[in-house]
C-alpha cells in the first residue's frame, strides 16, 4: 500500500481557503506599519543557539524546554528562532543600525519555533507579527508601540480585547525585587510545583508566569513588583499610563504580569481575548533597555510588540475578510480552435492587467460554466466553433445573467464589455 508522509505534529498547513485571510492581516499590518513610520527588517530563522540563550536568559522556559536547538553539518549549535527580538537585536548592532538611524522603527513578519504541546492556539511553528522600536526612552515610544498593536488588533478584525500592563522597574529594582520575592516565598516552597521550586533558586521571577493553578495562589499574596521599583520608574510607569490615556488607549494595571524573557525591564503589557481559552494571550511585548548592552552594543532604550498571528485567527475567523483574488473573465472554451485563441486572449488581457482564467482541460460547457460560478468570475466569455467563424462570442454578466454578443477581436477594449 502506498503511504503518505504527514506534516509534522504542530506545525500546520496554511491552505489556500485561509491563507488569504492570513494575506488580509499581513497588508493591514503593512500598511498600518508604513503609516507610523516601521520599515521592515527580514532575519534568518536559524540562528546561533547562544544568542537565545544570553538574550531570552537561560533559565526561561523557552530556552530550557521550548528551543529547537541542534548541532548542524558542520558542528555548530544553532536553533530555530524562538522569537524575534534578539535576532533584530543582532542584526542592528551587526549592521550598526544606529549609526545610519538614531531612532530605529522596524517591524518584521515571520514564523517563530517553540517545541510546546500541541493544542488549540499553540503550534510548534507559529506566526509572529511585531515591531521593535530601539533607541527611545520616552514614554511615547512605550505609548506609541502600544497603540499600535492595539489599532493592529482592531484593523484586523479583533474586537473586545484586553489590555493588560505593569512596570517590572529597572535592572537594579528586578535584582532588588528578586530578593525580596524569594525571601517571601521561602516558607512556602514546598507549596510550590516542581518547576518553581528551581525557578526560586535560579530565576525567582519566572515564577509569576507558572500556569499551576497552585503557584498562582500562592502568587497571589505574593509581594509585588510595582510596590518595589524606584522613583525614577515609577515616574515613568506614570507618564506610560498618562500617555495612553491621553490617546484614549483602555488598559488596566496587572500586577502579576512579568512575561517569559529575562530581557523585559520596566513597562510590560499583554493582551487577551475571551474567544480563546486557556491560551488567552494574542500580542504581548514590554521594554527592554538593558538587551542591546547585554548584547554587546551601547546602551540603548527599546521596546516591542509581537501579535501571534495563529491566535489572531482563532479569535477573530470570520471577522476577518479573505484576500482572495476576483475573476473578472472566465473563458469557456469549447474545442481545440477555442482554446488556441482563447489562450492568447488571455495573454493579452492579462498584459492589461485583467484577472482572467480558462481551463487547460477540454470540458463541456457545463462542466466550465461550473467552474467559473465556483470562481465567482464576474463575466464569462463563450467562443465555441460557431463563435470563431462568425467572429462572434457570447459575454455573460454572471451577476444580471444578462449576455451580448461581442466581436473576438475587440474583447480586450474591457470598455466594450
Ligand atoms: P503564552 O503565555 O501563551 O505561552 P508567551 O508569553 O510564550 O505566550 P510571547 O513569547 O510573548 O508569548 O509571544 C507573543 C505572542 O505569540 C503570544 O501572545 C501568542 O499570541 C503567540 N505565541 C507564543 N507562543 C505561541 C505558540 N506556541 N503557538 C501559537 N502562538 C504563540
Ligand atoms: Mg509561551
Amino acid at each position: 500500500m502506498k503511504k503518505v508522509i504527514k506534516g509534522l505534529r504542530g506545525m500546520p498547513d496554511i491552505l489556500p481557503g485561509d491563507a488569504g485571510r492570513w494575506q488580509y492581516i499581513e497588508n493591514t499590518a503593512r500598511t498600518l506599519f508604513a503609516q507610523y513610520g516601521y520599515e521592515e527588517i527580514k532575519t534568518p530563522v536559524l540562528e546561533e543557539t547562544a544568542l537565545f540563550q544570553r538574550s531570552i536568559g537561560k533559565e526561561t522556559d523557552i530556552v530550557q524546554k521550548q528551543m529547537y536547538n541542534f548541532k548542524d553539518r558542520g558542528n555548530r549549535d544553532i536553533a530555530l528562532r524562538p522569537e524575534g527580538t534578539a535576532p533584530i537585536v543582532r542584526s542592528y548592532l551587526e549592521h550598526n543600525l544606529d549609526k545610519q538611524m538614531p531612532y530605529c522603527r522596524l517591524y518584521y513578519v515571520g514564523p517563530m519555533f517553540r517545541s510546546e504541546r500541541p493544542q488549540a492556539g499553540r503550534n510548534r511553528q507559529f506566526y509572529q507579527i511585531g515591531v521593535e522600536a530601539i533607541g527611545s526612552a520616552s514614554q511615547y515610544a512605550d505609548a506609541e508601540v502600544i497603540c499600535l498593536m492595539m489599532k493592529l488588533l482592531e484593523a484586523s478584525g479583533l474586537h473586545d480585547t484586553e489590555l493588560k500592563i505593569n512596570c517590572l522597574g529597572c535592572d537594579k529594582d528586578k535584582e532588588a525585587f528578586e530578593q525580596v520575592l524569594r525571601k517571601a516565598l521561602e516558607k512556602q516552597v514546598k507549596c510550590l510545583c516542581e518547576d518553581c521550586v528551581q525557578r526560586h533558586k535560579k530565576n525567582v521571577l519566572r515564577i509569576f508566569d507558572c500556569k499551576n493553578d497552585s503557584c498562582k495562589l500562592i502568587l497571589g499574596s505574593a509581594p509585588k513588583i510595582v510596590d518595589h521599583i524606584c522613583p525614577d520608574c515609577q515616574a515613568h510607569f506614570n507618564k506610560v499610563k498618562e500617555a495612553l490615556e491621553s490617546i484614549k488607549i483602555k488598559y488596566s494595571v496587572n500586577p502579576l504580569l512579568v512575561r517569559g524573557l529575562d530581557y523585559y525591564t520596566g513597562t510590560v503589557f499583554e493582551v487577551t481575548h475571551k474567544n480563546l481559552g486557556s491560551q488567552d494571550a494574542v500580542a504581548a511585548g514590554g521594554r527592554y533597555d538593558g538587551l542591546i548592552d547585554d548584547m554587546g552594543g551601547d546602551r540603548t532604550p527599546a521596546c516591542g510588540f509581537a501579535i501571534g498571528v495563529d491566535r489572531l485567527l482563532l479569535a477573530a475567523r470570520d471577522k476577518i475578510p479573505s484576500c482572495n483574488n476576483d475573476v473578472d473573465l472566465f473563458l469557456v472554451l469549447l474545442g481545440e480552435e477555442a482554446q488556441k485563441k482563447g489562450f492568447k486572449i488571455l495573454a493579452d488581457l492579462r498584459e492589461n492587467g485583467v484577472a482572467c482564467q480558462m481551463t487547460h482541460e477540454a470540458r463541456s460547457l457545463k462542466s466550465q460554466m461550473r467552474l467559473a460560478d465556483r470562481l465567482k468570475a464576474k463575466k464569462v466569455l463563450i467562443i465555441g466553433e460557431d463563435e470563431l467563424k462568425n467572429d462572434k462570442a457570447i459575454l455573460r454578466d454572471m451577476e444580471n445573467k444578462q449576455q451580448k454578443e461581442i466581436k473576438i477581436n475587440d474583447v480586450t477594449n474591457t470598455h466594450l464589455w
